[in-house]
């Protein structure tokens, strides 16, 4: 590796432009792929990141060539300063983005204008709403739905997260594609990915390749386009012919996308993940706060990032809870 290209290249010559950034550990939905059943041991507050932390360690991302921030959590809208921080990160020379069950969203609707932001993921699992009850466990599905509409008639451009579960939501595969009949939204079928206390079971899992098995069932094959996926894209995207949006898969189980990953995590707590699977973490908080540099520590990260999946580089590596729960879970992570 050559250093000329900076800290934040890996040893695999992935240069890491993309910084996540978990404002919370709260949500106010109970997820249950996300979140486990008795829920999680919450940080006291004391080690959480405040708004001038978050925005000086996110300087320094930024200086070493961090062009996009997204604002995640739990649930990121949840916290009281989110304004603060949404104006301070503007300030930064990064497209600022956010994601967000979008409960609350519509009582921010001119604070995500004012500071820049232009769009959104929004997770909305199912489109039935008995079955969105059952998986976030809140009757919410209305709220949702309709802040999804408020956001695409103020002019974000949205796309809605769908975690698909066999048995549970995969007969909605098709639904959602026509909704984006009408509405100009991307709906992004993401596989069903094994953290800390999820449940998780590959058998559960849909995958790309029955994602697709699914649309040719109700679409004839002129009528899909593949579209140009963007450089470092986690996604496939699709469109019917003739409807206004589209659809994507993001494959991270049967077809990760790690070659081109740019991507680095920075938990509530402010800890520094190189990857979404990985256990490893690095503390930035506890030595910003002693008024250290914490250069150093982010190169040794990224250093250590492994070339796939946190090390877990084949499907049964993957499948064995000894290695996949030892990270956290989702909700703590920040997707
Ligand atoms: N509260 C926000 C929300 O609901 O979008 C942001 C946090 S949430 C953890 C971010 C994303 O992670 C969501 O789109 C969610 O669907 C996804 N996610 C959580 N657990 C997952 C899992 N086990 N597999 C795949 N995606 C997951």
């Amino acid at each position: 590796m050559t250093k000329d290209n900076g800290l934040l290249q890996d040893t695999f010559n992935r240069k890491h432009t993309y910084l996540r950034i978990s404002l919370t550990e709260r949500c106010n939905l109970r997820c249950s792929y996300c979140m486990p059943e008795n829920g999680i041991q919450l940080s006291p507050k004391s080690h959480l990141m405040s708004y001038e932390e978050i925005f000086n360690i996110a300087k320094i991302f930024v200086k070493h060539g961090v062009s996009k921030i997204r604002l995640t959590g739990g649930e990121p809208l949840i916290r009281k300063d989110i304004p603060v921080i949404l104006e301070k990160l503007s300030s930064l020379p990064v497209e600022l983005s956010i994601t967000s069950n979008a409960i609350i969203i519509d009582k921010f609707i001119n604070t995500l204008k004012d500071n820049g932001i232009k769009s959104l993921n929004i997770s909305l699992d199912s489109l039935n709403r008995e079955k969105f009850k059952q998986i976030t466990r809140r009757d919410q599905f209305e709220k949702v739905y309709d802040n999804i509409l408020l956001l695409i008639k103020e002019g974000f451009n949205v796309k809605i997260n769908v975690v698909l579960i066999k048995g549970f939501n995969d007969n909605e595969i098709i639904d959602f594609i026509n909704l984006t009949k009408e509405l100009p939204v991307t709906v992004r079928f993401i596989e069903f990915m094994p953290f800390d206390g999820n449940k998780w079971d590959m058998a559960k899992m849909v995958s790309f390749k029955t994602i697709m098995e699914n649309v040719y069932n109700t679409f004839t094959e002129s009528q899909i386009i593949r579209i140009q996926d963007a450089p470092s894209d986690t996604s496939k995207n699709f469109k019917v012919k003739g409807f206004k949006g589209s659809f994507a898969i993001i494959s991270s189980v049967t077809n990760p996308f790690c070659d081109s990953c740019n991507r680095l995590r920075l938990t509530a707590n402010g800890q520094l993940k190189n990857c979404l699977f990985s256990a490893l973490e690095s503390d930035l908080l506890t030595p910003l706060r002693h008024g250290k540099p914490i250069e150093s520590i982010i190169e040794k990260a990224v250093t250590a990032k492994f070339k796939m999946r946190g090390g877990m580089d084949t499907l049964e590596k993957l499948q064995n809870p000894e290695l996949h729960n030892n990270n956290r879970s989702m909700i703590s992570i920040g997707g």
